[in-house]
């Protein structure tokens, strides 16, 4: 087996791996020096998970800490405590960047070409399964648009990527250009030291309010032992937001409502909220923001941050100026405009010769692609924590391990056997991130077990417990091939 990346994920099938088949191989090839992908590479101040961590967390380590929306050095920690734990540090080659892998039928095999990252050298590996849990943006580089004039600024303009350690704005008067999860996360934080924090939103985006500690999980824990509280409060979790979600999707204009309420009454008396809070489109038509305690709104209410809602006609000298004419004063600009999306790591797959084009396949379960054997990819749910998602993809690669080491197959591939499934984009979510690399990406189908539902609940019932042979999963055997030439001897 090879596993690519080291993230929350890569260590999550790790441990699902060793636990289901103590007596299988397997290594990680992680392109970065560090373990923790994303949680390892986001310094930014405030850096934090904008979902709860008990379902954020895995499912087989209970997250104790009292803080139910984590710093991103908690969340780092987690990850390493279970890679410690379960002795997969040792499984990690790290500065193994994956470039291409390509698919045998007729070895049986994957042949996985890595490059190394601090030598160049190309290093390849043969594995029989091949699962790829690259996260799901470029590491090398955030999202930034052209910004005209950007040259005339003198001050420095950061991406939340790419955050200079030694990023000094203490006293100074920063401009966060965005309105996402980063940028709602990084003004009450930066405000704590700088002058004056401006959030210069394009469009404003839908802001929920939560408590960072489960009043829930705080009074479970006098009475219950730790993993009790775990599971009994990610299961109160995931039923409450995927409520929340479905009601979003059937009574947007009630759950607007909703939010509205709260935002009111955190922001001070006489806001305009209808100005910078009412977004344009229905709740989860883009992922949804929490805040943790109001945090950004006690930081517009003390005053040391604000929203503005315009357009940036150009940078100045100064700072921004907006197309209504207004110029935001700067001495430090941080572009909190995203990130690029990237599926599986950029890696090229080759079948039996024929190169992978990504959007000509179908998403199989969200986690195969179809007409591409022994090959899964970790991606979460853009609705509900990642990890809930990723557990469930770890369970069913091990079943589906288990079902072929059983009847002997060496093969499995998911293929569209049903010619009344019909095409549809990955994804549906109108975020500019999402629908910029959407042509990029694989397809989902009209129906099961093609279509990708972003329901946990449901999923439970398809993904951890469902069929493995349910006619779309097609398995074979290869006879080794010392046996093939053996035979063919004989003959
Ligand atoms: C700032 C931020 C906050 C987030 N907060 C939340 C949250 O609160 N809740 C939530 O559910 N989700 C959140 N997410 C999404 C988040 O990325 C996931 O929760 C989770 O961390 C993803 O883990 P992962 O292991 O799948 O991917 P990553 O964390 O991205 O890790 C992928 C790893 O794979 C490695 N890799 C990639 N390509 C290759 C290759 N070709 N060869 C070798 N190695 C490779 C990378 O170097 C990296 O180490 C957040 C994302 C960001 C950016």
């Amino acid at each position: 087996m090879l596993i690519v990346g080291a993230g929350l994920s890569g260590i999550g099938a790790a441990h699902h791996l060793q636990e289901a088949f103590p007596g299988k191989s397997y290594a990680i090839f992680e392109a970065r020096e560090e373990l923790g992908g994303t949680w390892d590479l986001f310094r930014y101040p405030g850096i934090r998970s904008d979902s709860d961590m008990h379902t954020l967390g895995y499912r087989f380590k209970p997250w104790t800490a009292s803080k139910t929306i984590a710093d991103g050095p908690s969340i780092l920690e987690y990850v390493r405590q279970t890679a410690r734990e379960g002795g997969i540090e040792d499984k990690i080659r790290f500065q193994h960047r994956v470039v291409r892998a390509e698919w045998s039928s007729e070895e049986s095999h994957w042949t996985v070409e890595a490059e190394r990252v601090d030598s160049g050298e190309r290093v390849e590996l043969t594995c029989n399964y091949f699962w790829v849990c690259s996260g799901y943006y470029r590491y090398d580089e955030g999202f930034t648009p052209e910004f005209e004039g950007a040259e005339r600024f003198p001050g420095p303009i950061v991406h939340p990527q790419h955050w200079p350690e030694d990023l000094d704005y203490a006293g100074k008067r920063v401009v966060v250009i965005g309105s996402g999860a980063t940028a709602v996360t990084l003004v009450p934080a930066m405000a704590e030291q700088a002058a004056h924090v401006t959030m210069l939103q394009r469009s404003p985006t839908y802001i929920a309010s939560l408590p960072a500690e489960d009043p829930i999980a705080k009074g479970l824990r006098r009475v219950l032992p730790p993993k009790a509280v775990y599971a009994t409060v990610r299961w109160k979790n995931v039923i409450l937001q995927t409520l929340f979600y479905q009601l979003s999707r059937r009574r947007p204009q009630a759950v607007k409502r909703f939010i509205r309420k709260g935002v009111e009454a955190a922001l001070p008396e006489g806001y305009d909220v209808d100005k910078h809070f009412k977004p344009k489109y229905n709740p989860w038509d883009q992922r949804m923001c929490l805040v943790p305690n109001g945090d950004l709104f006690k930081a517009i209410r003390k005053g040391s941050a604000s929203v503005v809602t315009d357009t940036i006609a150009t940078f100045t000298e100064k700072g921004v100026k907006l197309d209504s004419g207004e110029e935001l004063e700067a001495d430090v600009i941080i572009t909190a405009t995203g990130l690029n999306l990237l599926f599986i790591g950029g890696i090229e797959l080759v079948v039996d010769g024929d190169p992978v084009e990504l959007p000509e396949t179908m998403t199989y379960k969200g986690m195969m692609l179809s007409g591409v054997p022994n090959c899964a990819f970790t991606v979460g749910y853009t609705n509900a924590s990642w990890t809930l998602k990723a557990d469930l993809t770890s369970e069913y690669v091990c079943r589906l391990l288990a079902h072929m080491d059983a009847h002997g197959y060496s093969k499995s591939v998911p293929e569209i056997t049903d010619p009344t499934v019909t095409e549809a984009p990955l994804l549906d979510f109108t975020s500019g991130y999402v629908l910029r690399s959407l042509d990029k990406f694989p397809k989902q189908g009209s129906k099961e077990p093609w279509k990708l539902r972003q329901n946990y609940v449901l999923d439970i019932g398809t993904i951890r417990r469902g069929a493995i042979d349910d006619g779309a999963m097609q398995f074979s055997s290869t006879a080794p091939r010392e046996q093939r030439d053996a035979s063919l001897a004989s003959a």
